[in-house]
């Protein structure tokens, strides 16, 4: 399949890995966007938010049990980090993996765009 993200599953693209474990791959973001920028993303291939079954609801919940021992591991979890998806052209979702991008760091902006 021609999807980056699961070229990065497979090892066949090279990324800065954070967290891994059976189901569930966190990566350094390739142009962050804040001081502390990570991708979680599911081993499994699913394009979107919109594209989650029922029976994938427990990756979401593994993403959210990734996205604690990322935040610690990168030095967020008590200052505080931001879990985000983006569904779709109008959220700007470019990577058609779907992936929460941890980010954190600095003081982050509101969401009033
Ligand atoms: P989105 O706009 O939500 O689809 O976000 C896609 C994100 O993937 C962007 O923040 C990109 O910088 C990031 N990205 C794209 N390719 C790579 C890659 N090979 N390694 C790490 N991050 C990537
Ligand atoms: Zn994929």
């Amino acid at each position: 399949m021609d999807c980056i993200f699961c070229k990065i599953v497979e090892g066949s693209i090279p990324a800065n890995k954070i967290y891994e474990d059976d189901t569930v791959l966190a990566f350094h973001d390739i142009q962050p966007a804040a001081p502390v920028h990570a991708l979680i993303i599911p081993k499994k291939h699913i394009a979107a938010m919109k594209d989650v079954r029922e029976e994938d609801l427990p990756l979401i919940a593994d993403i959210h049990r990734a996205a604690q021992k990322v935040a610690k591991e990168l030095g967020v979890d008590e200052s505080g980090y931001r879990l985000l998806n983006n569904c779709g052209k109008n959220a700007g979702q470019v990577v058609f993996h779907i992936h929460y991008h941890l980010l954190g760091g600095a003081k982050l902006g509101p969401l009033n765009h």
